[in-house]
């Protein structure tokens, strides 16, 4: 099978690419030939099987509402494939998944939030505006899917793509941002459709106890500074200041070298 995989780091979040990309690599479809599209602002070392395209950071909270526009973008490279899968950028696979994985009678595949998998209807956190196109009547939905991990067969996932870019931008240009982004515009378009539901073993936050086997974890924010500060343009005073200093000895070392040379 012929695997696109979607992955968005700008800023701070290039710091995941690196674990992601191993974990993929050495857990996910094995069998299957994987094509990475990395949108980031981060300028990485070339690497077999992967294209990264230039994507500036666009500030909270359209580095992650944008996705559509962005995979969009590149839809010509993605009719390729069989089947497409986007990954948030701190999720990790931790065991072998293999083929059997992958829709085959569905046309989608959605993981269940770990926040909602065991909480009645009621609770979801739908998108309640009817002016959205995000929006998701009390009488409608059965499961409330996380936005960090879904695909599908390629035809259905661009399908996707494409309805999503154009809800998410109508809703921009009347003013409205739906309460939880892509994922309150991905809840909606799963509703009714021919879905592959997987639990939250494929979507375990690592720092929770939850009754599935860790498969696919979401790495806690909070170890590197928390969802504000990664999210942000902040800058992380000692990382900088050790920037600093390393170019400082690094001119320092330089110039002396330069002038025992000289004598
Ligand atoms: N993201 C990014 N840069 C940012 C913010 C978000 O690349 O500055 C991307 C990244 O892929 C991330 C996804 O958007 O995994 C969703 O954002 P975040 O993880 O902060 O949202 P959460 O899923 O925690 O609500």
């Amino acid at each position: 099978m012929k695997v696109a995989i979607l992955y968005i780091c700008t800023g701070k979040y290039t710091v995941f690419w690196s674990d992601f990309y191993q974990s993929c690599e050495s857990n996910f479809l094995a069998n299957s030939s994987k094509e990475y599209f990395v949108f980031t602002d981060k300028k990485f070392r070339s690497q077999t099987g992967v294209h990264f395209i230039f994507q500036p950071k666009l500030g909270w909270p359209y580095d992650t509402l944008m996705r559509f526009d962005m995979f969009n973008r590149i839809k010509d490279q993605l009719v390729r494939f069989d089947y497409i899968f986007f990954l948030n950028a701190n999720m990790r696979f931790l065991v072998k998944i293999e083929e059997d994985f992958l829709p085959f009678k569905e046309e989608l595949l959605a993981v269940q939030h770990p926040g909602y998998f065991n909480k009645d209807r009621v609770n979801f956190t739908y998108e309640s505006n009817s002016a959205s196109l995000a929006y998701v009547a009390p009488t409608e939905g059965k499961f409330y899917f996380m936005g960090g991990f879904n695909g599908g067969k390629g035809q259905a996932y661009l399908k996707l793509i494409e309805t999503l870019n154009e809800n998410v931008k109508a809703d921009l240009g009347n003013g409205i941002i739906a309460v939880w982004h892509d994922e309150s515009h991905l809840n909606r378009y799963l509703i009714g459709k021919n879905i592959k539901v997987m639990t939250p073993a494929y979507g375990y936050h690592e720092a929770w106890d939850l009754p599935f086997e860790k498969k696919v974890v979401i790495i806690d924010k909070i170890k590197l500074g928390g969802h504000d500060f990664l999210r942000s343009d902040k800058l992380n005073f000692s990382r900088s200041a050790k920037l600093l200093f390393s170019k400082i000895f690094y001119w320092l070392r330089k110039s002396c070298n330069t002038l025992i040379n000289r004598q």
